[in-house]
Formats: C-alpha cells, structure tokens, sequence
C-alpha cells in the first residue's frame, strides 16, 4: 500500500502498528520516531523497523503515510516540527483516543497538499512502551475513522484499506461523534476504575492488605483499567473534557437512582437494572468483542 511509513511515537499503539505492518507487508520500509534515545535504541534491538530515531523531521520526509501514536497532548508540538519536511500527496493519521481535539491540534500545520485522515484504533491493553506491543492488537477490533466532510474519498479508502489489512474492522464517523461514543464507551469506564481502585487505597477501616486479598470479588477487575498509561489518560480528560462531562453528569444521576434503590429496598428495581446490563455483556460477546469464559478465562 505504501512505500515509506512513518510511526511517531513507539508506545503500545505505534510498536503494534509497526509490527503489523510488516508483517502484514503494507509497507516497503517502516521508520519509527520518538523522543527518547532509550525507546529509540529497544526499537533497534527489537528490530521490528526499517530504521529509527529521534529526529521528527528527518523520520517523515519522503514518507507517504506517518501516523501520530504520541499522547494526544503531544500532538500540536509533533504536527509543528514536521510541518515543513512533509512530502506534497503524504498523508498524515493519527490513533488518538479523541479526535476533535486532535483535529483542532494537527489540521494548522498542515500544509497544502498534505492529506488527514485522522484515525482511532479501539484497541489496546493497560501496558505501554515498545515492548509491550504485538502484531494481532488490531485483529478484529474496530478502527474509526473521522475524516473532514471535504476529505479525499480515495485517500480516506486507502487509509480504510491499510487498517484492514492490519485485521481491522473499519467505520467512519465524525469526530464529535466518535468523542461522544468513546466517552461512555472508554473514558468514563476509566474514570470509574481510577476512581474506584483511589476510594479502596485511602479507606480507613479496611485495610489496604484486605483489599488486595480479596480483590477476587471483583475489585481487580477494575484494576487492570485503573492500570493505564497516566500520561495517555490524563490527556485523553483534558481533551475530551465536554463529552466527558456531558456523559459523568449522566452516570451521576443514574448513580444517584441505584444509591435511592438501594436505601428504599427496592429489590425490583435493582434487578430489572442487572437483568438489562447482563444482556449488553452477552451482546458484546456474541459480536465477538470479548470472550465467553468464565472469569475471562482466567486459570483456576
Ligand atoms: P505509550 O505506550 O505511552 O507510547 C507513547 C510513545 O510516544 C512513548 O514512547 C513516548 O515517549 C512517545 N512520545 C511522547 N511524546 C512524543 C513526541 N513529542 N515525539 C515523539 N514521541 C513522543 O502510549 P500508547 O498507549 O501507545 O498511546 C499512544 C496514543 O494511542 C495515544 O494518543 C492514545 O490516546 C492512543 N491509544 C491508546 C490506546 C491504549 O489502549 N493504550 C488505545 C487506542 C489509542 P516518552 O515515554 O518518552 O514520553
């Protein structure tokens, strides 16, 4: 599909894509940038790229394809330094977990004749660095596509091709769209988590020991969540600051009904709600999202 692919930043996201695209051969040659000698001197050794360093402008000329896998924050700083080492027909995408602000970020510095396709792969685990990613991240995960209403019909299918050859499933939307789905969908869920996990670390009467020893009930689950990257999630909160809120203000009183439920006695109403929410997981199931083990099919 490409001659020249260019990965700024080596995380979990961009060491994956690296992975995958060249073992899927959608590239010639794939380049890896980041900003930190140590990320750049592991991804030589890991040898999954063409060829690495630390210089931005450098990693993207000639590139035909460079996609931002940097924290979303970072983006206006990378989209300003490669601006003008850009080739004319490049397109620049991105994985961004929010997407208008990325939007707002990347589109200034992009010159005429360079194409943005900004992209989300919702796929991922609670590790990051370059060693913790692995080719099949993107099998049957879906990568949502939020390109501009006046975007490159033929760009945007090649971008659409590029993510399916890398085991995607691929959907467009807007971006304001997509930063209201990912709101209820991953940014509220992780708040929740961050949230919880922080309430069981300073309880008084319960001891921290306890709590881990019988994190089983139920408590760990959330920990895996509670276990992502900081900087990545602290952006994602910045960035996504009104969908977020919109969607926390729901949660909120939703929350305030089950606390109500809950003082009352009102047995009904709680399992109507458990009865409603179990059906979602077995839906999530059974489009093939999530395993149907027991216990994640954690070993016994
Ligand atoms: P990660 O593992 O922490 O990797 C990010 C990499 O980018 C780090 O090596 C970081 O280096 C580097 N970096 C930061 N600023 C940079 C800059 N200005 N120039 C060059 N490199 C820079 O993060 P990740 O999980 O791959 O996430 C990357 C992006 O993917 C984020 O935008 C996130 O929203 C999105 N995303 C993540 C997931 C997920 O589950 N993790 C899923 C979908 C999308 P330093 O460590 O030195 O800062």
């Amino acid at each position: 599909l490409f001659e020249r692919l260019t990965i700024v930043g080596a995380g979990l996201i961009g060491s994956s894509i690296a992975r995958a695209a060249r073992q899927q051969n959608v590239a010639t040659a794939v380049i890896v940038v980041d900003n930190d000698d140590k990320v750049v001197d592991r991804v030589k050794e890991l040898g999954f790229a063409s060829q690495a360093t630390t210089d931005i402008k450098d990693g993207v000329t000639d590139s035909d394809l460079v996609i931002l896998c940097v924290p979303v924050g970072a983006c206006k700083s990378v989209a300003k330094t490669m601006k003008n080492a850009l080739k004319r027909g490049a397109i620049v995408s991105d994985v961004g977990s929010v997407k208008c602000s990325v939007v707002e970020q990347v589109s200034p510095y992009l010159p005429e004749g360079v194409h943005f396709v900004p992209a989300h792969p919702v796929a991922g685990t609670e590790h990051s660095g370059p060693d913790a990613g692995f080719p099949s991240l993107f099998n049957n995960r879906w990568c949502i596509l939020t390109p501009s209403a006046d975007a490159n019909q033929a760009i945007v299918e090649k971008m659409r091709s590029f993510w399916e050859a890398l085991g995607s499933n691929v959907e467009t939307m807007e971006a304001q769209h997509h930063d209201l789905v990912l709101a209820i969908t991953s940014h509220v869920p992780h708040l929740i988590a961050y949230n919880i996990v922080a309430t069981a670390a300073d309880l008084e009467k319960v001891t921290q020991s306890e709590v881990i020893k019988f994190s089983a009930g139920g408590f760990r689950d959330f920990t895996r969540i509670a276990a992502s990257d900081p900087t990545m999630w602290r952006d994602v909160f910045l960035h996504n600051k009104e969908a977020v809120l919109e969607m926390l203000g729901r949660f909120n009183e939703d929350i305030s009904v089950l606390t109500r439920a809950i003082r009352v006695g009102d047995g009904d109403a709680l399992f109507d709600l458990f009865t409603r929410t179990r059906s979602i997981r077995r839906n999530i199931i059974s489009h093939g999202q999530e395993t149907d083990e027991p216990d994640f099919g954690r070993k016994r």
